[in-house]
């Protein structure tokens, strides 16, 4: 009797345990960021001290989100980022993943800041070195860069239309990411920022549960940087 009494319980506490971790988050947004846009709106951006970035797209962050279109963050303070973790992904980091914050820096507080707030959300599916691969594998796989400009979608600032650009994206990833924009001194539309989503478990991409809001205007300015 205490046996199966034991038993029972346990099966319910492996039932509670996985279903605690199950809806830790639904999928991750993995969010790219054109430069050229970032230093446009803001009067102050700064090139990291290792040097003014490619003129690609950088990474934002993976952030955990939940199908209704609410967040996890900063899940847990007893990990903090740890730049010995990931010591040999830092020179894809800096060119990846670079910094654009006054003054200059070299990325740890950018990094410091993703891992803190969105990572430690994810970390029973990625720790800290495998959170921060993703996000670089991801990138490579997208290329985003190359999707656009291989439809003529240049940064060249000439405008575009946001079906044109969405288009070039699903023709060149499989995917529709959802597109920010943003509004340079003049007013103008720009391309900011790029939401591809990810699912929870495999790392891989997937159709969008939910976009964020916003709107970009009909428009769109894609930036020199
Ligand atoms: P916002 O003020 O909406 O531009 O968002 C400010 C910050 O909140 C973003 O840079 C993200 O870190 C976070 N955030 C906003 N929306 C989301 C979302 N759907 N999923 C994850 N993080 C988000
Ligand atoms: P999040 O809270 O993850 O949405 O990120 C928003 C924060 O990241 C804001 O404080 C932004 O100023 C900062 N941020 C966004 N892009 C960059 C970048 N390229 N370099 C440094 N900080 C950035």
């Amino acid at each position: 009797m205490a046996k199966s009494i034991l038993c029972i319980f346990s099966v319910q506490f492996l039932f509670l345990l996985s279903s605690a971790a199950a809806q830790e988050f639904d999928f991750f947004y993995f969010v790219l960021q054109w430069p050229g846009a970032y230093c446009d709106a803001r009067k102050a951006c700064c090139f990291p001290t290792t040097g003014k970035p490619d003129a690609d797209f950088g990474i934002h962050g993976l952030w955990p989100n939940y199908n209704d279109g609410t967040y996890p963050s900063n899940c847990d303070s007893s990990n903090p980022f740890e730049s010995s973790k990931i010591s040999d992904l830092v020179t894809r980091m800096q060119s990846e993943w670079p910094t654009l914050a006054c003054p200059s820096g070299d990325g740890t507080a950018f990094w410091t800041h993703e891992w803190e707030k969105h990572g430690t959300c994810s970390e029973s599916v990625l720790d800290q070195h495998a959170y921060f691969k993703s996000s670089l594998d991801l990138k490579d796989q997208i290329n985003a860069l190359e999707a656009l400009t291989k439809a003529g979608i240049e940064p060249n600032d000439e405008t575009y239309t946001l079906e044109n650009i969405k288009d070039a994206l699903k023709e060149g990833t499989g995917f529709t990411p959802f597109v920010e924009c943003n509004r340079d001194q003049s007013g103008n539309s720009q391309l900011y920022q790029l939401y591809f989503c990810v699912d929870s478990s495999s790392v891989s991409l997937i159709d969008c549960p939910i976009y964020p809001r916003g709107k970009c205007g009909p428009q769109i300015q894609f930036p020199t940087f």
